[in-house]
């Protein structure tokens, strides 16, 4: 690769000598708040023109056919100039000792240089890509590149590159994608919670079965004349059905099991802003405002994930019911109060509200007015509150929105901890 650089008259002196004394608007670019590097990629251009000129309509067959262009183009580019941001976004200790080494900190990346060979030959006027950087302190840093793209071949001999840092949204999505994967795992299990009740319903089936036979049984022996033979064959079956059932308890109590709840004393704000955390991205998407009330010093016993669940899901249902139809001001507002035994979590949307006559069916397993629901989130919501020894519940007007509220006590004894 070429990194002889051909710097301007005005350019940095490097290898020790001082720098020259630049125009007041290099130094407005040395100064820049964001890191700026300058990089001459005239000789690409030509090359990429020529290539078109030659025929080449797709530049990314192109690249297929032929592995090796990339590199090769990326070898007529060379480096010009970069501000102090560059030199620290590196942690270099001057632009010399970073100008030393930017061969290695930048070597040829096919994906990142594609996206600039690409827009070059698509005549874009400007494209971006993302790189992973070392820096000389050996950190890895996640950054977003952009540049202008000029019009013709001299501009292209001091192209700008934009860097931004996205170390903190990069570990932002790092978290958000472990808190979707803990947060699915928690609604299996509790989703499971739900389903266990519906197959312990469903042992009742060989319960009957089994006192039939009982019942069956007796009647065979009580006769005027027993029946041992019947009698037997008959308790040979109720044996079989309790056998059944037990099996059936036995596998669900051995999962369910597994599962405790892990109540702990935790500021309830936690829960709070782990869930709008989690439900940002939607909210956003959505151009929804989400706001927050939550007193830090409010206290709560609970298990904390469980908790950001049922939060996540009654904000989630709110962005859906926001979304659904005409709504005044597209305002999610979640508030926590500590009353005086309990703290009390309020929910708010201003989405087209719910039918008096249908709040009590919505916690109900599978009801749903969704496409794609399986209404199993505000059952699970309550048997999570209720099993925290709370209780929950929803208040609609139609037209005016939406209100759900659950409490939890403060803590496992009944003094409050309300600072
Ligand atoms: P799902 O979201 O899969 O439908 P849920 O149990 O979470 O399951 O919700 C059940 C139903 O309750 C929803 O389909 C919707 O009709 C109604 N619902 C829940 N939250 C709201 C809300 N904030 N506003 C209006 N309707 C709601």
């Amino acid at each position: 690769m070429n990194t002889t650089r051909p710097l301007p008259a005005h350019d940095v002196t490097r290898c020790g000598h001082p720098e020259p004394v630049r125009p007041a608007e290099d130094n407005l670019f040395l100064s820049a708040p964001i890191p700026i590097l300058i990089e001459d990629w005239s000789r690409i251009y030509r090359a990429i023109k020529n290539l078109q000129a030659s025929g080449i309509t797709s530049i990314d067959s192109y690249f297929d056919e032929h592995p090796e262009a990339v590199s090769q183009l990326r070898a007529l580019h060379s480096f010009v100039d970069a501000n102090d941001a560059v030199v620290s976004l590196f942690e270099a200790q001057s632009r010399d000792q970073f100008f030393e080494r930017v061969k290695v900190l930048l070597p040829a990346d096919r994906i990142s240089n594609s996206a600039v060979f690409r827009a070059m030959f698509e005549n874009k006027t400007a494209c971006q890509g993302e790189r992973t950087l070392v820096t000389f302190a050996g950190r890895t840093v996640p950054i977003v590149w952009r540049c202008s793209l000029p019009k013709d071949e001299e501009g292209y001999r001091r192209l700008h590159f934009y860097a931004f840092d996205v170390t903190e949204q990069k570990e932002n999505s790092d978290r958000l994608e472990a808190m979707r994967a803990e947060m699915a795992r928690a609604s299996r299990v509790s989703l499971f919670g739900e389903v266990s009740a519906s197959i312990l319903h469903e042992i009742s089936q060989p319960l009957s079965a089994t006192r039939a036979s009982a019942d069956a049984s007796l009647r065979w022996l009580t006769r005027d004349t027993p029946d041992v033979g019947e009698a037997v064959a008959a308790i040979r079956d109720a044996a079989r059905w309790a056998r059944d059932a037990s099996e059936i308890c036995r596998k669900i109590r051995g999962f369910v099991g597994k599962v405790p709840v892990q109540s702990v004393l935790f500021p309830a704000v936690e829960s709070v802003n782990a869930a709008l955390f989690l439900i940002s991205p939607e909210a956003n998407a959505k151009e929804i405002r989400v706001v927050s009330d939550a007193d830090p010093q409010v206290h709560v016993f609970a298990d904390p994930l469980q908790i950001q669940q049922v939060l996540a899901n009654l904000l989630l249902n709110g962005i859906h019911a926001i979304d659904s139809g005409p709504s005044s001001g597209r305002t999610l507002a979640v508030t926590v109060k500590a009353g005086a035994n309990e703290i009390v979590f309020e929910v708010r949307d201003s989405g087209p509200g719910i039918d008096p006559a249908r709040i009590d069916a919505l916690f109900q397993p599978f009801f749903t007015t969704k496409a794609d629901g399986m209404g199993m989130g505000l059952p699970v919501a309550r048997s999570i509150v209720e099993a925290h020894g709370g209780h929950i519940w929803a208040h609609s007007e139609p037209g005016s929105g939406t209100c759900f509220g659950f409490t939890l006590p403060t803590c496992s004894g009944s003094s409050q901890l309300t600072g």
